[in-house]
């Protein structure tokens, strides 16, 4: 028998469904067991539309493990200079935050430090202390609650705050409290960072959460992003901690994601063996990086 993966692996709820009815609840954390994955992401974007009691009813159902991720929206930004905007944002949070503790969850990772979407300016020095301010608050309240943090760095086109590892690890220390990681994806590290190996030996113990995806979004396998390079370092630094699959195409859309991420391009259609091939993927790669 082979020794256990270091990591439990996850699975974007984007790759099966575009919403979260009841109907697509069962339908995504259905095929997310089937395909093989311990753990679904699920988008809280709209924190208040996620129906808790089935939720968890599913997910206990299936014994799949949850996380939450969100981008904020402009108008809810806790990356502004307007306090309004401000507060409107950390309300969103909050509520996101009260999702992953009701659903049993431990982690609320992504764009949690601004709007997910393209600034026409970089961030003020009051809009990174109001972002700042606010994620030290909601830090403060997850680890009441036993739930870490994660601040994703995103390409330029999707943040302006936070594009690299260091940028994130910069915030993570005016923030100053141990259960805010980094979160890395790297399809955004391909875009913004020098390397890849770099990055992740650089946050060490500070990185808690990753999202793996080709260059293109689609499954793995194809693009032209250096795995070996990336699971290697992973290992290197004895990275424990989930690693959840990400890929996005116009065959399954959300009504506001899709759209904020440029998903416009038909990837794939036939989800769920794009999504078993790029779990074996994975395992492949994490398996020769710790020579199991
Ligand atoms: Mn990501």
């Amino acid at each position: 028998m082979s020794k256990q993966l270091p990591n439990l692996l996850g699975v974007h709820a984007l790759v099966w469904v575009g919403g979260w009815s009841k109907p697509e609840c069962e339908e995504a954390v259905k095929n997310t067991a089937e395909t093989g994955y311990g753990l679904i992401e699920i988008p809280a974007l709209d924190p208040k539309s996620i129906d808790v009691p089935h939720t968890l009813s599913v997910l206990k159902n299936y014994n799949i493990k949850s996380a939450c991720s969100l981008g904020l929206s402009f108008d809810a930004d806790i990356n502004n200079e307007d306090s309004e905007i401000v507060a409107r944002g950390e309300k969103r949070l909050n509520e996101a935050l009260d999702v992953v503790s009701a659903l049993g969850g431990n982690y609320l990772g992504g764009v949690i430090y601004s709007a997910l979407g393209k600034y026409k300016l970089p961030p003020s020095q009051k809009a990174i202390d109001n972002a700042v301010g606010a994620l030290t608050r909601l830090a403060k309240r997850a680890k009441t609650n036993g739930i870490t943090l994660g601040l994703e760095p995103v390409n330029r086109y999707e943040s302006n705050l936070i594009n690299t590892a260091d940028q994130a690890l910069e915030i993570i220390k005016r923030i100053g409290l141990d259960n805010v990681v980094v979160h890395l994806d790297v399809y955004h590290m391909n875009i913004e960072e020098q390397d890849l190996a770099g990055p992740i030996k650089k946050c060490g113990k500070q990185l808690g959460y990753v999202h793996v995806g080709a260059s293109h979004r689609g499954p793995l396998g194809t693009g032209n992003i250096d795995f070996d390079s990336f699971f290697g370092a992973l290992a290197q630094i004895g990275f424990t901690g989930t690693i959840t699959f990400e890929s996005f195409s116009s065959a399954v859309v959300h009504p506001d994601l899709s759209s904020t991420l440029g998903i416009w391009r038909n990837l794939w259609t036939d989800n769920k063996s794009m999504a078993i091939s790029s779990r074996e993927y994975m395992e492949q790669k994490i398996k020769t990086a710790h020579k199991i």
